[in-house]
């Protein structure tokens, strides 16, 4: 089954307000095709889901949940575990690029001997371990129920951006070999591009916190 989480009639009983719905996917009218051509997360198969007339019985409406509240509650789950991911993506990035700089010598020394190299290295540690705080700090939120909705969209907004930044410091530490995947840097940067889009896109999740801050939604 795909689940769907879709506006409604906006005349109709829900007013045009989001509902779940469970659709089989030989329901007729229903394909997912899947997306070639990928160069980000390209192990995983990512396909496009289409409805065309699809018609569904009225008991595919998940019960009880009526608007945004459902599918925030999933995507809270998401978002909430890719912070900590996207710390683990930019942990290993930190890592490769630390050992390389310690082995390749340029100039009778490590590169990591080189006071740039070092500035490099040290931004990306403090990037990296600051990240892994905020994980922390909303895990101990969670744990004691009091996680709000725009502290995930800090979480997980800052970490992707902060992984993405630390993949690309990496992958000019490792010169020519970053671009290779002989090293794990340019893998995880190119998958952080759809960390940064989904699950809410960075663009999005800035608003969310923007609304939190100045109580005005600059949603359309
Ligand atoms: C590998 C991968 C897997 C995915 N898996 C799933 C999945 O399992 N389930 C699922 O539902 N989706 C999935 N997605 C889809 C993903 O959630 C969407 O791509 C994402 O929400 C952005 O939507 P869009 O691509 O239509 O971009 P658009 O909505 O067209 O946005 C394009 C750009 O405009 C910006 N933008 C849009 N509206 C505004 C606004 N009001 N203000 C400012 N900027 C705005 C966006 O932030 C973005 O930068 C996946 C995407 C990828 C790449």
């Amino acid at each position: 089954v795909a689940v769907v989480w879709a506006r409604t009639d906006p005349d109709g009983p829900d007013a045009g307000k989001v509902r779940g719905f469970v659709v089989p996917t030989d329901t007729a009218g229903f394909s997912a095709p899947e997306i070639h051509r990928k160069v980000s997360l390209r192990a995983s198969v990512t396909s496009e889901l289409v409805m065309d007339g699809v018609r569904l019985p009225a008991e595919a409406v998940l019960p009880e949940v009526v608007g945004m509240r459902g599918p925030l509650s999933c995507l809270n789950e998401a978002r909430f575990g890719i912070s900590f991911g996207a710390c683990g993506a930019a942990r290993a990035c930190y890592e490769a690029a630390l050992a390389y700089a310690g082995e390749r010598v340029q100039f009778d020394q490590p590169i990591a001997a080189f006071q740039l190299t070092q500035r490099k290295l040290v931004e990306m540690m403090v990037k990296v371990q600051r990240g892994t705080l905020v994980a922390l700090h909303i895990g101990r939120r969670k744990d004691a129920g009091t996680l709000a909705t725009p502290q995930i969209s800090f979480a997980k907004k800052d970490n992707v951006a902060m992984a993405l930044e630390v993949a690309r410091e990496a992958r000019s530490v490792l010169g020519a070999n970053g671009i290779t995947t002989e090293y794990p840097v340019i893998r995880h940067m190119n998958n952080l591009e759809s960390v940064y889009t989904y699950e809410g896109t960075n663009e999005v999740h800035t608003l969310i916190l923007g609304q939190a801050i100045t109580g005005l939604s600059a949603f359309s």
